[in-house]
């Protein structure tokens, strides 16, 4: 029987990137997907009858492309899509905030609603931009083992030290003070208007439940600002075949690189010999055997559906367990026979489109989720995608894909699996978008509904944690995903970790899929 060097668990992005580092390394690779398709959350799929979008995540602005330079992706080989508005905020009553990427717009546009946050604000976006550069550094390098730093360790954290320095002490130092922040503290440090605020307090909600009031807040800004340019806001960029693009060109790297991707492929459990892994066995029994196994999957997922708990110890089970896995966003994708009626619509609202007026606004939706309901008055990121590229949905149609926030996954009085329950949530999205982009609701011609449970069941994320694991600072750099075990290994040996539970996290990064396939390379 052909023993593989690696089997990788899952073709989501991270899987795809770890699988074609390790097969130009010369490595016999087999990718295992149990979805028809590849790329996990970010995969481009067909929503409504020829309409084809992403599925669950839109925006591939968090990608770190010398990722597609060092697989050998040709440029040519993904056109990427940075529409002229970064963000809208709609405001009620006609009124919206646009940050454009054109700072002389932005301004303008921000003067209108407040002077004194107009001449900030391209302070702000230095400052974003210096903050996240110091803090990539740490995300683009593997965390140090603090319990054991051994000379080679030493060595190693040389490289990141020297890159952090020359990036300025001033810089490093605060970073430091700030990342523990909410983003209420920091924004109201820095501005005065709510409209704003409110708009950049949006991004210190992703991939945690909690609102701009929570510690760590700053961190999730930062963080989301550490891919393209943020232009004050988040990283952002598009793909014109949407997200899914990015997930077939790695593909097609690893295979040109010789790993072999199957899909419809359930891996059932992950064999483990003598404390160290052997291969996998899928669904249907067949038997796969490798020297290593790489799982793309979340932490839970691996460890205690496919390896189980007792061949782990229980201090390791019980660090897992601990994990916080708290899906809270559900996504409605919605078929429009028009765009919505904006003026400038086309251009507004080609970037992300917020429903967000005050960070007080966030901090209710919030409120909600913590007490186990859906937010009365939620949150909504809305993407368009066919204004990216209109030939994803036939002529005449538009689709928006929404993320609401917040639908928390574990419902107090609730259950995702009533009828009424998937209903509530889609109302309640339509009430709010009526609100603030009026008449839209005439042109649904259709919608499709994801909520935290069909995230688990349809894209495997425990509890639909879109994050694999919160971005709390609990649950970050060396915690991530447990203290002790952020260097992709674990108590089994020749079993690797490659998915968005590690470090540095969730997101289209990619940057999980390659700190894993170098540790594993260093032996
Ligand atoms: C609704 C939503 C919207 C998001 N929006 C954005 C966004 O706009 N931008 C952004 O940067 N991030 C976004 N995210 C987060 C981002 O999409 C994820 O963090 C990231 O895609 C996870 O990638 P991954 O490769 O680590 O894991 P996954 O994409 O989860 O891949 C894991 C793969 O393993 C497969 N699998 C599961 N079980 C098995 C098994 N037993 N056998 C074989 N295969 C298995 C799954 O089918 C999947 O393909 C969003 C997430 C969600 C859910």
């Amino acid at each position: 029987m052909k023993r593989y060097d690696a089997v990788v668990v899952g073709a989501g992005h991270n899987g795809l990137v770890a699988a074609a580092l390790l097969a130009r390394k010369g490595w016999s690779v087999l990718v295992l997907e149990r979805r028809d398709v590849i790329g996990g959350a970010a995969s481009t799929e067909e929503i409504f009858p020829g309409c084809r979008v992403g599925v669950a995540a839109q925006d591939a602005g968090l990608f770190r492309r010398d990722i597609l330079a060092d697989l050998g992706v040709a440029p040519s080989a993904l056109e990427w899509v940075h529409p002229p508005a970064v963000a809208t905020s709609l405001l009620g009553g006609g009124d919206a905030m646009t940050l454009w990427r054109d700072p002389n717009a932005t301004r303008d546009e921000i003067a209108r609603h407040n002077r004194a946050d107009a001449s900030g604000f391209p302070e702000w976006v230095d400052y974003l931009h210096s903050m996240a550069r110091v803090l990539r550094v740490a995300l683009d390098h593997p965390t140090p083992p603090l319990h054991d730093l051994t000379r080679k360790e030493r060595l190693r954290l040389l490289r990141p030290l020297v890159q952090a320095a020359r990036l300025g002490k001033r810089n490093v130092v605060e970073l430091l003070r700030v990342l523990p922040l909410p983003a209420r503290d920091l924004l109201d440090d820095r501005f005065a208007g709510d409209a704003l605020k409110g708009m950049l307090g949006t991004t210190a909600l992703l991939g945690a439940d909690q609102g701009p009031s929570a510690m760590g807040g700053a961190f999730r800004m930062l963080y989301h600002a550490a891919g393209s340019p943020a232009h004050g806001f988040r990283s952002s960029a598009f793909l014109k075949g949407g997200i899914g693009a990015l997930s077939e060109a790695l593909a097609a790297a690893a295979r040109t690189h010789g790993a072999e991707i199957r899909t419809g492929a359930e891996v059932e459990r992950i064999l483990v010999e003598d404390g160290a892994a052997s291969g996998v066995q899928l669904a249907g029994g067949e038997e796969i055997l490798s020297r290593f196994v790489v799982s793309g999957l979340d932490p839970h997922r691996t460890f205690f559906t496919l390896v189980g708990a007792p061949q782990l110890g229980p201090e390791f089970n019980r660090k897992v367990a601990n994990i916080r896995m708290r899906g809270s966003t559900a996504t409605l994708h919605l078929l429009l026979d028009g765009l919505p009626p904006l003026p400038d619509a086309a251009s507004r609202l080609a970037g992300h489109t917020l429903i967000a007026p005050t960070l007080d606004y966030l901090e209710r939706a919030g409120d909600d989720a913590k007490y186990g309901r859906i937010s009365a008055r939620p949150h909504l990121d809305i993407v368009i995608p066919t204004l990216h590229n209109p030939t994803l949905a036939p002529a005449g149609r538009d689709v928006a894909s929404i993320q609401i926030r917040y639908a928390p996954y574990q419902l107090r009085a609730h259950s995702w699996r009533d009828a009424a329950t998937r209903d509530a949530v889609v109302s309640g999205a339509l009430r709010i978008l009526d609100e603030f982009l009026p008449g839209t609701r005439d042109r649904i011609l259709d919608h499709h509904i994801l909520t935290p449970l069909d995230l688990e069941t349809e894209l495997g994320l425990t509890h639909g944690d879109e994050y694999h694991g919160q971005m709390g600072l609990d649950q970050l750099l060396f915690m991530r995903p447990v203290p002790g075990w952020a260097r992709y290994r674990t108590p089994v040996e020749g079993l690797f970790l490659c998915g968005s539970g590690t470090h540095p996290g969730g997101g289209v990064t990619g940057g999980p899929g390659r700190l894993a396939a170098r540790e594993i390379l260093q032996g």
